[in-house]
């Protein structure tokens, strides 16, 4: 699955989540079993599913017949099952011509706790194969969970409903009666019976098509592969489909009617990114189709997911629209595909056995993902962004809250809460330094006989730790286990470096990187670290293990350690060494530039530096560093803003003096980047620029709000005042800065817009309003049939990152309206992620309050990281910032 994209605020207010861990010692090899929440003694094979929805009425029935292979006699078959009703159920022998003879009735009971279904007959069945047939009936939602539907407006101004679903964790059980887990692979066979006219798309392509006498159509879909259950996917609608063939595959999109054009962008990718995996994994695409079909609107939990041969992405993360779309987007629009295609192999084709392993599908994903647009697009320049990334793992692994990356899960909801930061980005990043350890060639030979091993099973991490370290040579799995074993940040303290006939010597000794147990006697890793002295092109390696290592580099000068930022740790330097890096700080590598910014803002903030460390770069950093530098400058200064906004004594002037110093540093870079893209400009301007207008909205200024007004103003009658890619900014500042009249126009906007893309965006941007009335009003707005089901939950999230406490206010008198907008699969999170932002130490005490209310103990890991999150919040700015405030003063701002 890819990760819905989350607001910088929001982000922040995620700094710590789920799960805590027992104990910090690496556990033992894992048991030869996978987890299950059913009774062995039963194994299905292969699937046929007739299904009949009735998107009108919200319900479907179907008829399952499910092949199974009976290990043990029994009396009964147990399988999950989540709110479907069943009327008829039959078990034969299979493979016989005498099965209808000898076909007993059973008897269905459902447990809604345990999300099963047990049918019990009177006949004992014994070992062997039997035909299990089910007529049943379910629901379908309105969040993306389960089989769904999604509602929008269509060309002709009429409400579209269509069908689409979301099975990832656990909730293939809503659609089909199965053993629904990950170890349980099988073959389906899908049948669907839908409307004339509309089109159905599967993971298999259509097998034939018979039209009913009553008008309607049966489609059948050819046989799938073995696989999991989450895998599997189906959509129906006024759908429309586009096509290319690369590699013997066809490739294809599939939108609402009147939006195909918008997907060319992701399917000339698709070709190039299917020809790259093709080759890289060694083993080929092994389905006759992929497809990757848009849906509109939203999840509060993922922007798209990797179902085998049939990708479902939200439309935000497929089309390209001229009219709005950015530079950004269309950067999302691929890295979002490379991630869902990574999975055809990583996840789909290869399994994680159980979800302790999830990261195997995701962090991997998430790497492949970063690899190829690195690869495909090098004048994005993305590998810079591996920095962030990193940083936002690192947040959230320096708490107790945090998790290691292979953890062990026993609950469905646990398994919901494990779609996380560790999991994606901590995994990404520890596959990042693994490959520079033992090289790019033995890392993708390692990947290559894993996959050929592996092919439609399912596995653990020292399955693919086995291959590397067999292809590596290197003890590569030693290192793995430190890293994805134990929780926790490795933080390398960097001694004295001695300067000896032209080489530098320099030592180093391992810690801990913790914000809430400092004083705890650090965990242990094997740590490979790369240094360089600044100026010198040679890098020089070592394995810091027993918690000491040295290194000897070429030249003698300012030195940087985690040269390149491979590595997952903070490196913290002695004052002097640190004053010579940021005198030197404009001749580093932009990605070293950002790795001292990552670590010197998080070092600072816990206390080990400086709070003002990370401005003394800000100071030494030139305007004509690279626009990602500045990017993420833009971001800290926001970080500091919104800190200080957050602030329950809040200092007024503080926060304006650091506003007018970010203003004044930032206003230079505006004025070079301009309003419009100039032709040919770099990708990086086009981002720089909508992050530095957005950054100057927030921290208020002037120049930046009357003119995006001024354009704003003239939008309707001059449509080049608002070119597209500047359409969305404009119109979030405008929102930001709204009075009432302004904050109705939007809304009536809102209302006749007929492009589900900008409709969706503009109710959201209602409730990004400064104004605490206007916000006020958003929340109720929010509630009502108005804006759309997909939208209500966004729009409540957004009012929470200014005003959290209302937002969790408002959420909690409305506790059942707000379950029913959100995905059933992630309501624990949700009321944790609209807390997490806050400084009110009253906070705490509604997020327990709630949480005992509403929470199984096993599933309070989310709210238990908000609380250590806003903690940490309180703690630290009443620690830090005044040392920032003394910077400020000192530096004029
Ligand atoms: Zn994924």
């Amino acid at each position: 699955m890819h990760r819905s994209l989350l607001s910088a605020a929001v982000a922040l207010a995620l700094a710590a989540l789920p799960v805590h861990y027992a104990s910090a010692v690496p556990k033992a090899a894992a048991s030869q079993e996978a987890t299950t929440q059913l009774p062995r003694g039963v194994i299905p094979s292969h699937y046929d599913i007739a299904l009949t929805p009735d998107a009108a009425s919200g319900r479907f029935t179907a008829k399952a017949a499910i092949t199974v292979q009976v290990t043990k006699a029994t009396s009964s078959i147990t399988l999950n099952a989540a709110d479907l009703r069943f009327d008829s159920v039959s078990v034969a022998p299979a493979g016989g011509a005498a099965d209808a003879l000898n076909a007993q009735a059973g008897k269905a009971s459902v447990d809604a706790d345990a999300q099963t279904a047990t049918f019990a007959f009177d006949k004992p069945l014994a070992p062997g194969l039997y035909k299990l047939v089910l007529d049943y009936s379910g629901v379908i939602g309105t969040q993306a969970v389960g089989l769904f539907s999604l509602d929008y407006p269509g060309s002709d101004g009429k409400q579209q409903r269509a069908l689409y679903t979301q099975f990832e964790n656990s909730d293939a059980r809503r659609m089909i009666p199965s053993w629904d887990e990950p170890a349980y692979k099988a073959t389906f066979t899908l049948e669907a019976t839908i409307p004339a006219g509309q089109m159905a798309v599967s993971n298999m392509p259509a097998a034939g098509t018979v039209k009913l006498p009553d008008g309607r159509q049966k489609v059948s879909f050819a046989k799938s592969p073995k696989m999991s259950t989450y895998l599997l996917f189906f959509a129906a609608g006024d759908f429309e489909r586009a096509t290319v063939k690369a590699e013997g595959t066809e490739i294809g999109v599939v939108t609402r009617r009147g939006a195909i054009d918008q997907a060319k962008f992701a399917l000339d990718s698709q070709k190039d990114i299917l020809r790259e995996y093709n080759d890289y994994f060694g083993v080929r695409y092994p389905l006759p189709k992929l497809d990757n079909i848009a849906g509109a609107g939203r999840s509060q939990f993922f922007g798209a997911m990797e179902n085998w041969g049939a990708i479902f992405t939200f439309e935000y993360a497929l089309l390209f629209d001229p009219a709005s779309s950015t530079q950004h987007d269309r950067q999302e629009i691929f890295a979002t595909a490379a991630h869902e295609m990574a999975h055809q192999w990583f996840g789909d084709l290869v399994t994680m056995r159980w979800w302790d392993d999830l990261w195997l599908n995701e962090g991997f994903a998430s790497w492949m993902e970063s690899r190829m647009t690195a690869r495909l697009h090098p004048e994005w320049n993305t590998q810079l962004g591996a920095v962030g990334s990193r940083d936002g793992a690192m947040q959230r692994d320096s708490v107790a809250t945090t998790h290691p990356v292979v953890q062990h899960i026993e609950t469905v909801e646990q398994a919901n809460q494990a779609f996380d930061e560790i999991t994606y980005q901590k995994g990404e990043a520890v596959i990042r330094m693994l490959e520079a350890y033992v090289g790019e060639n033995a890392w993708r030979s390692g990947v290559r006989s894993y996959m050929k091993a592996h092919a439609y099973g399912n596995t653990v991490s020292d399955d693919l730790w086995k291959q590397i370290e067999k292809a590596a040579g290197k003890p590569v799995t030693a290192i793995a286990h430190d890293f994805t074993l134990q929780p926790g940040v490795p933080l390398i303290r960097v001694g004295e470096p001695v300067c000896r006939n032209g080489s530098t010597v320099l030592p180093l000794l391992q810690g801990e990187f913790s914000r809430d147990q400092p004083d705890r006697k650090p965990l242990a890793w094997r740590v490979p670290v790369i240094a360089q002295v600044a100026g010198n092109a040679k890098q020089a390696s070592t394995l810091v293990a027993g918690g000491k290592g040295t290194v000897t580099l070429p030249g003698c000068g300012a030195v940087i350690v985690n040269a390149g930022q491979s590595g997952y740790y903070r490196t913290l330097y002695a004052p002097k060494e640190f004053a010579q890096l940021a005198q030197n700080f404009a001749t580093l590598a932009p990605i070293d530039q950002l790795g001292l910014l990552s670590d010197s803002s998080a070092l600072g903030m816990a206390g080990l530096q400086p709070a003002s460390s990370a401005l003394d770069l800000v100071k030494a950093t030139p305007v004509s560093a690279d626009p990602q530098v500045w990017s993420r400058i833009a971001r800290v200064f926001e970080g500091l803003h919104w800190r200080m906004t957050g602030e329950m004594s809040e200092d007024k002037t503080r926060r304006q003096r650091l506003d007018a110093y970010a203003v004044a540093r930032l206003a230079p870079l505006m004025a070079q980047t301009g309003w419009e893209a100039r032709s040919g400009e770099a990708s990086a301007i086009a981002n720089l620029r909508e992050q530095l207008l957005d950054t100057l909205s927030e921290l208020g200024d002037a120049n930046v709000i009357a003119e995006a007004r001024r354009r704003y103003a003239a939008m309707d009658k001059v449509p080049s005042a608002v070119p597209g890619p500047l359409r969305k900014t404009v119109l979030a500042i405008v929102a930001q800065h709204a009075d009432a009249a302004t904050w109705d126009g939007l809304r009536t906007r809102a209302r006749a817009e007929t492009n589900p893309l900008l409709r969706d965006r503009l109710y959201v941007l209602l409730a990004t309003t400064d104004d605490k009335a206007l916000a006020e009003r958003a929340l109720q707005l929010a509630l009502t049939d108005e804006p759309g089901l997909t939208n209500s939950a966004a729009m409540i999230s957004a009012v929470a990152q200014r005003y959290p406490d209302m937002a969790v206010d408002f959420a909690l008198a409305h506790v059942e309206a707000i379950n029913q907008r959100v995905d059933a699969s992630s309501r624990s999170r949700y009321f944790a992620r609209l807390a997490g932002g806050s400084s009110n130490p009253a906070m705490i005490a509604k997020l327990k309050a709630y949480a005992g209310a509403n929470l199984a103990a096993t599933s309070r890991g989310d709210v238990d990281a908000a609380i250590a999150a806003i903690q940490d919040r309180i703690k630290t700015n009443a620690a830090r910032l005044p040392e920032i405030d003394a910077w400020l003063k000192q530096n004029g701002g």
